[in-house]
C-alpha cells in the first residue's frame, strides 16, 4: 500500500516533431517498400512483356513475308497446272497472264518466262532481252528440276540486276517444263521493311551464308552481313549486339524454307522507351502517393498538436480550480485544527488568569500563595510557548523554499540526525542503523531542514514502535535521484489514513502528544527543495518513508 504526496498529473505530449517522424516512418516505409518493390517487379515484367511483343512482331512479320511468296508460288502453280505448254509459249498469252498476275498481286512480277526441259528459253514477256537465253546452267534451273517449286536467292543473272525468280515445274506425259517469273525487287523489300520499328530499328533479309537478300543500313542487298552470321533455330530468338558503342536488341526467324533468316535491328533504347515511360509514370505516381502522405501527416499532425493544446489547456485550468478548492478545505481544515489547538493552551491560561486574579486579591504577606502564583505564572508560560510553537510549525508549513538550497553531502545529516536520536531510541531498546551508498552524489537541500524531516520521521517512527525494535535510515542512488528510506517496523499506518497523514493536524495520537503537523511540514519542506516524499506501510508490519531528491548537477 503507498501513496505519493506529490500527485502530479503528468501527462506530457510526445514531441511534434518525434510524432511527426513516427507517423511519417509508418506509413512511408511501407508505401516506399511496396513502392520500390512493385517499381522493380513492375519494370521487369514490362521488359519481359515488351521483348516478348518484340519477338510477336517478329515471328507475324517472318509469316507475312513468307505468306506473300506462298502465294506468289500458289498463283504460279495454278497457271501451270492449268496450260499446256502450247499455249502458253506464244508472247501475247504470257503477257495476258503477267498483266492478270499483276493486278491480281499489285504489280509483284517483273517478267514471265516458259522454259523446256533443256533450259532454253520457249516464250518470254518482260523488259530484258532473256529470248534467246538458255538456263541449263543456271543454278535455279537445276535445283527447280529436283524440287519442282524454286524460290532463288537474289542473284545478277544474265540481266546483271539483282533480283529473285520463283520457277515452277510442269510436270506432263511427255516431258515437263517451266514457268519462271522475277519478282518485284522494290515491293518486297517493300514488304520487308517494315515501318513498326521506329527511328532506329530496321528489317532484312539473308541468306545461310549470310548475304543480303534485301538492302540494309549495313550493306547493300547481295553483300555479305558485317554483324549477322546466320545459324539455325527455331521460332524467334533475341539477341543484343554492340554496334559502335550503341546496344541493339536483334530478333531473328527462318523463312522460306528455312533458307532466308528475316533479321530485326533496334537501338535496345528505343526499344524499351515503352518501359522506361511506364516506369517514369509509375515513379511519378508512388512519389504523388508519399507526397500526399506527407501532406496529410503534417496536417493531420498540426490539427493533432491544436487539439491536445486545448485539451491540456482545459485539464490545467481544471486541475487549477481542483486546487484551488482543494486548498479551501484544508485552509478550513487547518483553521478548525488551529483554533482547536490554540483554544485548549488559551482555556488553561484564561483559567490561571483567574486563578492569579484571586490568588493576587488574598495575597497579603502569605508566602504559600506566593509560590502558587509563580507556579501559575509558569503554567500560563508554558502554554503560551506550546501556542507558539504551533504556530511555528504551521508558519513552516506555510512556507515554500524561503531557505537557501545548498548542494549536500548526505552523509553528514544523516549522521548528525543519527546522533541525535540514538540515546532516545536506546533508552526504549530500538536499533537505529544507518546505511549510506559510499560515493552518493550530491543533492540540493536545506541541511537544517533535512535534520528537522529526519527527526519528525525517526519520532513518529519511535512512537510507532513504542518499544523493542528498530528504524533502519537509508540513503542510495537510483537512476537520477537519490532516496533517503526511513524503515520502522512498527504498528504500521491503516489504509484509510494512508492518504491523510501529509493533511495538517491529521493525526492519531492522543491530545497533547501530537499536533499532526509533523508530516505536513515534512512534506512542505521536501518539495521546496524540489524533492518528493511518499508513505508506505503495511499494518501491523512496519512503515517505509521515502523520500526523493533530484540528483544535483552542479558542482559543490
Ligand atoms: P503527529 O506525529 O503529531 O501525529 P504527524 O503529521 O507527524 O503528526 O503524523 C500524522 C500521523 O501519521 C500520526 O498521528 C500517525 O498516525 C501517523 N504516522 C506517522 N508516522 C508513522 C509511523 N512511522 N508509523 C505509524 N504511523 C505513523
Amino acid at each position: 500500500m503507498a501513496t505519493d504526496s506529490s500527485s502530479r498529473n503528468d501527462l506530457r505530449l510526445i514531441p511534434p516533431r518525434r510524432l511527426v517522424a513516427v507517423l511519417l516512418s509508418v506509413s512511408l516505409l511501407p508505401l516506399g517498400l511496396l513502392g520500390v518493390s512493385s517499381w522493380v517487379i513492375f519494370g521487369r515484367l514490362l521488359n519481359q512483356k515488351s521483348l516478348e511483343l518484340q519477338s510477336t512482331i517478329v515471328e507475324g512479320h517472318a509469316k507475312a513475308i513468307d505468306l506473300y511468296i506462298e502465294e506468289r508460288v500458289r498463283a504460279l502453280g495454278f497457271l501451270i497446272d492449268a496450260r499446256t505448254v502450247e499455249e502458253s509459249t506464244s508472247e501475247p498469252v504470257l503477257k495476258g497472264i503477267l498483266t492478270h498476275l499483276n493486278r491480281s498481286y499489285e504489280d509483284a512480277f517483273v517478267d514471265i518466262g516458259i522454259i523446256d526441259s533443256e533450259g532454253k528459253h520457249l516464250a518470254y514477256f518482260g523488259p530484258y532481252d532473256l529470248k534467246i537465253r538458255n538456263y541449263r546452267e543456271a543454278e535455279w534451273f537445276q535445283t527447280v528440276q529436283k524440287e519442282r517449286i524454286y524460290v532463288s536467292d537474289v542473284f545478277l543473272g544474265y540481266r546483271r540486276v539483282p533480283h529473285v525468280v520463283i520457277a515452277v515445274r510442269a510436270d506432263r506425259p511427255g516431258g515437263f517444263w517451266f514457268l519462271r517469273v522475277t519478282i518485284n525487287s522494290e515491293q518486297f523489300e517493300s514488304i520487308v521493311h517494315t515501318d513498326y520499328l521506329g527511328t532506329t530499328g530496321e528489317a532484312f533479309i539473308v541468306n545461310r551464308q549470310g548475304r543480303f537478300q534485301t538492302g540494309s543500313r549495313t550493306g547493300p542487298v547481295m553483300e555479305m552481313s558485317p554483324l549477322v552470321s546466320p545459324a539455325w533455330h527455331t521460332g524467334v530468338r533475341n539477341s543484343r549486339l554492340e554496334v559502335g558503342g550503341v546496344t541493339k536488341f536483334q530478333a531473328t526467324s527462318w523463312l522460306n524454307n528455312d533458307r532466308w533468316m528475316l533479321v530485326v535491328q533496334q537501338d535496345e533504347i528505343e526499344v524499351r522507351q515503352p518501359v522506361h515511360e511506364a516506369m517514369f509514370y509509375g515513379g511519378l505516381l508512388i512519389s504523388a502517393a508519399m507526397l500526399v502522405v506527407v501532406v496529410t501527416t503534417l496536417l493531420a499532425t498540426g490539427y493533432l498538436e491544436r487539439e491536445i493544446g486545448r485539451a491540456n489547456k482545459r485539464r490545467e485550468e481544471i486541475q487549477t480550480a481542483f486546487m484551488r478548492s482543494a486548498q479551501l478545505a484544508s485552509i478550513g481544515e487547518l483553521a478548525t485544527g488551529f483554533a482547536h489547538e490554540i483554544n485548549n493552551p488559551l482555556a488553561i491560561i484564561s483559567a490561571e488568569q483567574t486563578n492569579i486574579k484571586d490568588l493576587v486579591e488574598g495575597l497579603g504577606s502569605d508566602e504559600a500563595l506566593g509560590r502558587e502564583l509563580l507556579d501559575s505564572v509558569r503554567r500560563c508560560e508554558k502554554q503560551v510557548k506550546r501556542c507558539g510553537g504551533i504556530t511555528l510549525k504551521m508558519l513552516q508549513f506555510g512556507r515554500r523554499g524561503a531557505s537557501e538550497l545548498r548542494a549536500v553531502k548526505l552523509i553528514v545529516p544523516l549522521e548528525e540526525t543519527v546522533r541525535l536520536m540514538r540515546k532516545q531510541a536506546e533508552l526504549r531498546s530500538i536499533q537505529l542503523i544507518l546505511e549510506v551508498e559510499a560515493e552518493l552524489p550530491l543533492v540540493q537541500v536545506v541541511s537544517v531542514e533535512l535534520e528537522q524531516v529526519l527527526v519528525n520521521l525517526i519520532n513518529n517512527a519511535l512512537h510507532a514502535i513504542k518499544q523493542d525494535g528498530e528504524i533502519r535510515i537509508e540513503a542510495l542512488r537510483k537512476l537520477d535521484e537519490v532516496l533517503i528510506l526511513v524503515q520502522d517496523n512498527g504498528c504500521g499506518i491503516p489504509a484509510e489514513h494512508l492518504d491523510r497523514i501529509f493533511e495538517p493536524f491529521f493525526t492519531t495520537k492522543p491530545v497533547g502528544q501530537g499536533t499532526g503537523l509533523g508530516l505536513s511540514v515534512c512534506y512542505g519542506m521536501v518539495h521546496s527543495w524540489g524533492g518528493r516524499i511518499t508513505a508506505e506501510s503495511t499494518l501491523g508490519q512496519g512503515t517505509t518513508f521515502t523520500i526523493r531528491l533530484p540528483i544535483n548537477s552542479t558542482p559543490d
